[in-house]
């Protein structure tokens, strides 16, 4: 991974928030680093934060993308013990600037309590690969040393905000390059615009290169029977899957060598017991697809009962989303992104497409391991993610 920081174009933003744009732009425009609305950036100017508004994608990210939260308010938030959502929604929304704003990231406070101006936050498909692997948390310190500060997965918001604050209480932020949130992302900082970029830049870079040389699918193991792809085959399937979701459905087919060779695997069910490639991907997907072998109708009921399990595992008092699978594997075939319309299906195609890269490049460093079903649970019916979603869907 290069960097494409332009210092000429550079030149033409001469405040700090529109550096900020600039090079959330960068980060947002590369694919490997952010999908469709995942990552967060901000600056600190003065006694404020600006940092990215829910709802906005960091591609296409303009300064009203920022809304400012008063520094101080978050900052302290971290020190406390507990925080529910609501709570954190509305004392953010209270330090807000402009009262018109989006609400802030549900990071926000994380990026409060980093103290360098610019923070850049991605879910950088190569360094959430490596950590999704068995060996992942040893393979990562190995490869950068004492300068990264390795943080078990937690729940993303206070949560994680509060255990970062802990860690780095008696730290020397000077002395680290950035931090990696295992099963989930990065974060880079620095007082420059240019040098967080870059720092983020570089810590993909490495991992790449580790990939490379470490990831090369040499040996998988295939089934045997297959489906095959024809009117009849993919009229049946839409017609299930409409039935499925009570409403119209666009399917996305994707067919690379990739994706043909991945459905052909025997060992589907396991991988995907194993979780997404990074946490807020289980909003869009749900937490598996449906398999199919050859026959549909088994490859749905499947689905259906693996989720009313999964669901009824993990319940407190929520209630079951629908019984529509997002996508579905169709052995030999590939895998079939499942929305509503283009744009749901887009977003499914792009995100499915790096998670089988990922979950393939895996299979050669002893396998997928990310979230526990409970984690990934919580994850799906957490309130702030639905929310989210809704407000991006609409
Ligand atoms: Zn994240």
């Amino acid at each position: 991974m290069k960097s494409t920081f332009d210092d000429n174009q550079a030149t033409k933003y001469s405040t700090d928030l529109a550096m900020r744009v600039y090079t959330s732009q960068l980060l947002g425009r590369d694919m490997d680093l952010v999908l469709h609305g995942g990552g967060n950036t901000s600056v600190k100017i003065g006694d404020k934060i600006y940092v990215k508004g829910s709802g906005w994608n960091l591609d296409t990210i303009e300064e009203p993308g920022f809304p400012g939260v008063d520094l101080q308010t978050l900052i302290q938030m971290a020190k406390l013990d507990t925080l529910s959502d609501t709570d954190m929604v509305a004392q953010q929304r209270n330090a807000l600037e402009d009262k018109n704003s989006p609400n802030p990231s549900i990071e926000a406070i994380l990026h409060a309590i980093i103290p360098f101006k610019f923070v850049d936050h991605t879910h950088a498909d190569a360094v959430v690969t490596i950590s999704n692997t068995p060996e992942g948390e040893k393979r990562l310190q190995e490869l950068y040393g004492e300068k990264m500060l390795l943080i078990n997965y937690v729940m993303p918001g206070f949560v994680l905000a509060k255990e970062v604050y802990e860690k780095t209480k008696d730290i020397d932020w000077k002395s680290l390059d950035g931090i990696i949130l295992l099963n989930h992302g990065v974060f880079s900082f620095a007082d420059e615009a240019k040098t967080a970029y870059e720092k983020m830049i570089n810590i993909v870079d490495k991992v790449e290169i580790y990939l490379k040389e470490n990831a090369r699918v040499t040996t998988l193991n295939f089934g045997k029977s297959f489906c095959k792809l024809d009117e009849s085959f993919t009229d049946e399937l839409q017609s299930e899957l409409e039935k499925l979701r009570g409403t119209k459905i666009i399917m996305k087919f994707g067919s690379s060598i990739e994706a043909v060779n991945f459905s052909k695997l025997e060992n589907l069910d396991d991988i995907f017991k194993n979780g997404p490639l990074t946490p807020e991907h289980v909003i869009r997907t749900k937490p598996f697809p449906a398999i199919i072998n050859e026959n549909i109708k088994e490859g749905l009921d499947a689905f259906i009962s693996r989720y009313k399990k999964y669901f009824k595992t993990h319940a407190k008092d929520e209630i079951m989303l629908d019984l529509a699978p997002r996508y579905a594997i169709i052995k030999g075939v590939g895998f079939v992104a499942l929305g509503k319309d283009e744009k749901e299906a887009g977003i499914i195609f792009d995100i499915i497409s790096h998670t089988i890269s990922a979950m393939t490049k895996a299979q050669n460093m002893g396998g997928w391991k990310s979230l526990k079903p409970s984690d990934i649970f919580d994850m799906e019916y957490w309130e702030l993610e639905q929310a989210k979603l809704a407000k991006a869907v609409s």
